[in-house]
């Protein structure tokens, strides 16, 4: 496949990165994502007066997309080609839960052993990560952004929906044995939630030698709760990180970069701060997602999506799905509308555009 034109907008932002659901599935039910327990719930009553959804307490519809709706391992493994023969050379493989999808090794190896692919990585929330990992690395997966919320169980309970802490910190440690590099660990951070762990949970990034990084807040949850008060700005959580650690910034040549990051002084872990809702970066956006259900979305923030399924499963070229993905990126949108009176929500929540 000719590599000659790269996968370009209409902008002239170039695609490298393709963000890989593999499934829409979740075994936790974070407040910011999936909510559905009582606690979350009470959480939402407690924040917000005037909620979109009139009854917060009623459990989310866990409608997960029916398996024949799914993508086959094989169905993905060749939309990765197709994309690595336009220049796309960075896969994040994520979800819903990814290790919760059946055949995830197989995948990764296949992903690995397609020319072109210079990295691969995938986001979990590290629950069954110490029962996969050692298939992982032999799979030839070489880094691991985990997701941790809190350093405290309750709280992680509280945030997540389930008891996990112990799993996702063993998780963190299994994965630094295995050799696993960079390590990466994400939180959202959410007023009034686990704000008040900021200052330690950048402890745990130089205690245990990690990048750490905060998200903010995006509107992006299932229950369409998301507000503006609730977002911790980059500003404000460098301002208090700055307060107490002495932190020196990171240059980047890389400009399409989401994070914004600091180090600490004798080296060890780092701190990255991602905004997308105070300071975007969707001018350098390069990135595209491929959902489990075979959707092609743009942005994360996209209010269509591309299905690839008909060309997938209806006898369609390499040359077809190459014509078809040009065309979609050439429509990806110059950037998201968050916090103008236009902005509208996506329907899909991150659990299932894949994060
Ligand atoms: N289950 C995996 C995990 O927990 O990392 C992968 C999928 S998860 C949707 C990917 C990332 O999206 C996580 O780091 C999560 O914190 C982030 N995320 C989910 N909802 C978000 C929101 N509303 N705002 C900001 N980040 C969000």
């Amino acid at each position: 496949m000719s590599q000659s034109k790269p996968l370009i907008d209409s902008f002239g932002r170039v695609m490298r990165d393709l963000r890989v659901s593999i499934t829409d599935r979740c075994n936790f039910r974070c407040l910011y994502c999936l909510p559905e327990t009582e606690e979350a719930a009470n959480f939402y009553r407690s924040k917000f007066d005037s909620l979109k959804n009139p009854n917060p307490a009623t459990p989310i519809a866990l409608n997960w997309k029916p398996k024949a709706q799914i993508l086959t391992l094989e169905e993905i493994e060749r939309v990765v080609k197709v994309f690595a023969g336009l220049g796309i050379d960075k896969i994040r493989i994520t979800g819903g839960e990814p290790l919760l999808r059946k055949g995830v090794e197989r995948l990764i190896a296949g992903v690995a052993a397609t020319p072109g692919i210079k990295d691969i990585a995938i986001t979990t929330n590290g629950f069954q990560f110490q029962g996969k990992a050692q298939a992982l690395r032999d799979a030839g997966l070489k880094r691991v952004s985990f997701s941790l919320d809190s350093l405290d169980r309750d709280n992680f309970k509280k945030i997540t929906g389930r008891d996990g802490l112990t799993e996702v910190l063993d998780g963190i440690k299994l994965a630094r044995q295995l050799g696993f590099a960079p390590i990466k660990v994400n939180a959202v951070l959410i007023r009034g939630v686990n704000d008040h762990e900021l200052e330690a949970l950048a402890e745990f990034a130089h205690s245990e030698d990690v990048s750490f990084r905060f998200i903010e807040f995006m509107p992006l949850d299932s229950k369409h709760a998301w507000q503006k008060d609730l977002v911790v700005s980059a500003k404000e959580i460098l301002a208090r990180l700055q307060s107490k650690f002495d932190l020196q910034p990171v240059k980047s040549e890389n400009l399409s970069e989401t994070a914004k990051r600091w180090s600490f002084p004798d080296g060890r872990g780092e701190i990255g701060i991602i905004a997308p809702v105070s300071e975007p970066f969707c001018g350098h956006c390069n990135r595209i997602r491929l959902t489990a259900d075979g959707k092609i979305r743009t942005c994360l923030f996209s209010l269509g999506e591309h299905d690839l399924k008909p060309l997938l499963r209806g006898g369609a070229s390499d040359e077809d799905l190459v014509n078809l993905l040009r065309d979609i990126v050439w429509q990806k949108e110059d950037r998201h509308h968050i916090g103008e009176p236009e902005f509208e929500q996506p329907e899909r929540s991150m659990s299932c555009i894949g994060g």
